[in-house]
């Protein structure tokens, strides 16, 4: 039962798209929501509500991407809004502390293994500022960072490195400093060698390792077992610090984050998070934080100095503790079905066209690699099939179905997907398999 109003236009999403190449670079805030990896024109989307989005001429889609991840409990819940409102009607920002901002810290301390917070307004600002932490607390500058994990666009964790084992970084992108990609070491992910090796070698200059406390931004790649903890051993082996990154993955992969797949399991506690996207339930609010020791080297207890105009605003930590508050197990409970019943269903369509294919997933974080696998790191990653994935994305989109228009990335349900946005999801999928193989 496919119910999405799909017409041929998109004539308005056009117009826009060339109005706002005019007035921004590529016409769009992020790249990645330009269609430069799949062509065409992106969506521009009007409203949302529950699992849909509404484009300018009236087309509705299945969300799959929700907002690259902090939708958990889908577009315009009733319950989120209220609160919004109710915290717009009391003023937008008022530069001084509040008490919701409280709430949500101590909401986040007690879901998690840190033990203090502080907010920024981005997910960037979040690594940005754990980095210059981890610095000043150990008095040492070098990070360790793995190939196809994304950090943000933080001028040292922007820095690429080629094969083979702590090679010093050259600069990844036009406009990093040398010397800023130099004091980066890139490794490749779930590489337990190189890592050994990058520690021998620079152990003593290593502030610290960051890492996704399980990648989403080169595709889902899980930690092989144990990984994660040989990371935190190895750090504090060597007196660096270790970084699990949670933008994406906290309080979205479970209830805790990428740290809740193993991290209670196997011991691990990191000694910074960082946090972004479902804690901000839809605004621009992000998080740092960790053992309260370390997080003391932070102005004004320490000489660590980090600050914010619309840090820990009041509008957007409301909407980020209405959405914690809101997250019950049943919730993940429905995402983790939701995930499964999509991936599997996706994974037999692909099959039956004889397309090569790899799913993998991470609490209810999943993506769908064109490629045979295992995918392990960055350099298996990229064998998928970026034009197979170009012709399934663009099938899904004419029958109503918005996955991320790039073939390396997570793929997101809600709270909100319900059977009508599965099922449209699913009866999507032999065209575009058929267009895929
Ligand atoms: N860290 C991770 C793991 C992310 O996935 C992202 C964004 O996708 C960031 C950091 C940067 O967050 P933001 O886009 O809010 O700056």
């Amino acid at each position: 039962m496919t119910t999405a109003t799909i017409s041929t236009s998109t004539a308005a999403s056009r117009a826009l798209f060339d109005r706002a190449r005019a007035v921004t670079p590529g016409g769009v805030n992020s790249p990645v929501r330009a269609f430069n990896a799949v062509g065409g024109t992106p969506r521009f989307i009007t409203s949302a509500s529950g699992a849909w989005l509404t484009d300018a001429d009236g087309n509705d889609y299945v969300d799959l991407i929700c907002s690259w991840g902090p939708m958990l409990l889908g577009h315009a819940h009733p319950e989120v809004q209220a609160q919004v409102m109710a915290a717009v009607a009391r003023g937008t920002s008022y530069g001084t502390p509040t008490q919701p901002e409280v709430e949500l810290a101590e909401e986040i301390v007690a879901r998690t293994p840190v033990e203090r917070v502080r907010f920024v307004s981005s997910g960037t600002e979040a690594t940005m500022s754990a980095i210059r932490l981890a610095r000043g607390a150990t008095g040492r500058d070098l990070v360790v960072k793995f190939a196809g994990c994304y950090h943000g666009h933080v001028d040292p964790l922007l820095a690429e490195a080629g094969s083979g084992v702590a090679t010093l970084a050259v600069p990844g992108t036009s406009g990093v400093p040398a010397s800023s990609a130099a004091e980066t070491l890139v490794l490749p992910y779930n590489d337990r060698d190189a890592v050994r090796a990058a520690f021998a070698a620079h152990g003593p200059r290593i502030a610290c390792l960051i890492t996704e406390a399980t990648p989403g931004n080169m595709g889902v790649v899980p930690p092989e077992p144990g990984f994660n903890a040989f990371l935190a051993e190895t750090c504090r082996t060597h007196g660096a610090l270790f970084i699990s990154d949670e933008v994406m993955t906290g309080f979205r992969a479970t209830a805790q984050g990428g740290w809740g797949l193993d991290g209670a399991v196997e011991g691990w506690v990191p000694d910074l998070m960082t946090f972004g996207k479902v804690m901000g339930g839809g605004f621009p609010a992000a998080a740092f934080g960790g053992r309260s020791d370390l997080m003391a080297h932070l102005a004004p207890e320490g000489p660590v100095y980090q600050a914010g105009t619309l840090s820990g605003n009041p509008v957007a930590t409301t909407a980020g503790l209405a959405t914690l508050r809101l997250a019950t197990p049943e919730v993940y409970a429905h995402l983790d079905a939701t995930a499964t019943t999509i991936r599997d269903a996706v994974a037999e369509h692909l099959g039956a066209a004889g397309v090569p294919h790899t799913v993998q997933t991470a609490g209810t974080m999943f993506s769908v690699f064109f490629t045979g696998g295992p995918v392990r790191d960055f350099a298996t990653a990229s064998r998928t099939d970026t034009r197979a994935y170009a012709a399934f994305f663009h099938a899904m989109l004419d029958q109503g179905v918005y996955l991320p228009p790039s073939a390396y990335e997570a793929w997101f349900v809600s709270a909100a997907h319900d059977d009508r946005a599965v099922s449209t999801i699913i009866d999507a999928l032999p065209a575009a398999a058929a267009a895929a193989a």
